[in-house]
């Protein structure tokens, strides 16, 4: 059964558990060193991205979470996590660092203040079917390498359109919440990148 951590440090980490339990993962909530080591894939919730990082220096998890990240560690952040994976934020805070898995700028709650939450239809680029998403202070990929995968787009408040999902080797990154839907195909896709890894 493959062993899936969520980082519980803060964010919505019961959701990602409750669908990864779904698709027939074993799952812990990773909050210590020895947790982190133990797993063969990770998730990184939504939540507050500058609170997550802050955390991560906190419990002494960053350094040891870079380098598995840097040797192909299969993950997937969701809003928050999507920041964390990230190279570059635009419109983060003061001293706000990320991971860097992905080779991606961010840009934080992207779709506007105002726009405190959206149900968007999108489309996924994968199967070409829809999706349902769910977008809380969402950030959006404002600019990435082109190794990084497009999975999904969706239009800003000015019409402009920008990746909301894109997957770099084991690494995916989604700006909506796929924890909070009854649609497993992120959490899937996850589980597959471990079999790939294997
Ligand atoms: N705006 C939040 C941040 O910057 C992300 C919101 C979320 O994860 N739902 O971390």
């Amino acid at each position: 059964m493959t062993h899936v951590g969520v980082l519980a440090l803060q964010g919505d980490v019961r959701e990602h558990q409750v669908m990864l339990e779904s698709v027939g993962a074993r799952v812990t909530r990773v909050r210590r060193l020895s947790e982190l080591e133990d797993v063969d894939a990770l998730v990184i919730p939504g939540g507050e991205s500058t609170t997550i990082d802050k955390l991560l220096r906190a419990f002494d998890l960053r350094d040891t979470l870079v380098e598995r990240l840097h040797a192909g560690l299969p993950v997937l952040g969701s809003c928050a996590g999507m920041i964390l994976l990230s190279t570059e934020v635009i419109g983060g805070i003061e001293g706000q660092q990320t991971l860097g898995a992905i080779p991606m700028t961010v840009r934080r709650n992207a779709f506007g203040r105002q726009v405190d939450s959206a149900e968007v239809e999108l489309v996924w680029e994968p199967d070409g079917s829809g999706m349902h998403a769910t977008f809380i202070r969402a950030p959006w990929v404002e600019a990435h390498s082109a190794s990084v995968e497009v999975l999904a787009t969706a239009e800003g408040p000015d019409g402009s359109r920008h990746p909301v999902a894109v997957r770099h080797g084991r690494a995916i990154a989604t700006a909506f919440h796929p924890e909070i839907s009854s649609d497993a195909r992120v959490h899937s896709l996850l589980l597959q990148l471990v079999d790939e890894a294997r």
